[in-house]
């Protein structure tokens, strides 16, 4: 029997799921950040397995609804949940457990898909310490299984994979074996530019700030990149320029360094900064930047 279906990553901003998804499939599929809120779209990674294909989804963390761009984020993540076979709540190894987290379980629960709780970064903690989580986490929303882990490490992802491919519903494979992921090189391009501003970035800069491939051609085995940088004023371009052009030119050097390494190729980038006031607040906007 050849088993195939979408699992949903699923928990508050910073609690490790897009850490996850690239430990699982193996590769950088999702940018990660020590800021919250960074992962804006839904990322899906494909593991192969002999007998299952399993299908990630990393999702945007939930939160609150203020903003146009961050109901854009939340609807984004309620989609995830709503395709998935299987939800994988990750929550942080520590007690007290989070309203946020009270909700998202209840969610699932209205779902009736099968509930698997990661605790994850346990790479943070004494074991003895997540003896009474593990019970909490039982006792509160008895999920169907309860699994400690470390998605930076990579300890207990085996042990996961194992319990989700339990849990899968029979079904072909939906992607052909060499293909990890549905989005495409110009995306990842975007998300790995933006992923270098939000680390050398500070402050307000980063949730203001989206990037666009407006070029991406390949030419005698190099790849030419028109990268934009775009922010909402005028004072924040001044920040992402830097002194003598000194920030733009890190963030340069750090996407190519990695775009470099994802392609195999040698790249051209170059890269501008733009203002477009008010768009994270603008429908329009937010879906020409594929949000
Ligand atoms: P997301 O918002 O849920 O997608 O979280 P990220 O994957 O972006 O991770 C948020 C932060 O937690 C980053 O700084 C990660 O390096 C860190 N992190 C994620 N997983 C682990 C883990 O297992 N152990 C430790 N120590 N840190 C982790
Ligand atoms: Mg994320």
């Amino acid at each position: 029997m050849f088993q195939s279906g979408y699992v949903a990553l699923v928990g508050v901003p910073n609690v490790g799921k897009s850490t996850l998804i690239n430990q699982l499939i193996g590769q950088k599929l999702a940018i990660v950040s020590a800021k919250p809120q960074t992962t804006r779209h839904r990322i899906l990674g494909i593991l192969h397995r002999p007998q299952a294909q399993i299908l990630f989804l990393d999702t945007p963390g939930i939160h609150s609804h203020k903003k146009m761009l961050n109901r854009r984020i939340s609807a984004k993540a309620e989609e995830a949940l709503q395709d998935a076979d299987v939800a994988v709540h990750l929550i942080e190894p520590r007690l007290p457990l989070k309203v946020a987290d009270q909700k998202i379980a209840e969610r699932i629960r209205q779902r009736g898909i099968p509930h698997l709780v990661v605790i994850n970064k346990v790479d943070q903690v004494a074991k003895p310490a997540l003896l009474p989580l593990m019970a909490e986490v039982a006792r509160q929303w008895q999920p169907d299984e309860v699994i400690p882990l470390s998605a930076l490490k990579g300890d207990g992802a085996e042990i996961l994979i194992g319990e989700v491919s339990k849990r899968l519903p029979e079904g072909p494979a939906f992607f052909p074996e060499d293909q990890y992921t549905d989005q495409t090189v110009r995306f990842l391009c975007e998300e790995l530019l933006r992923e270098k501003a939000f680390a050398l970035l500070h402050e307000e800069i980063p949730y203001g700030l989206t990037s666009v491939i407006e070029k991406f051609e390949e030419t005698g085995g190099r790849v030419h990149i028109h990268g934009v940088l775009v922010v909402e004023r005028e004072s924040h371009k001044a920040i992402v320029v830097g002194a003598g052009g000194r920030m733009i030119k890190e963030i340069g050097t750090r996407a190519r360094a990695d775009i470099e390494a994802m392609l195999g190729k040698k790249v051209f980038l170059e890269l501008f900064v733009k203002v477009v006031q008010g768009w994270s607040g603008d429908p329009k906007r937010l879906t020409e930047y594929g949000i």
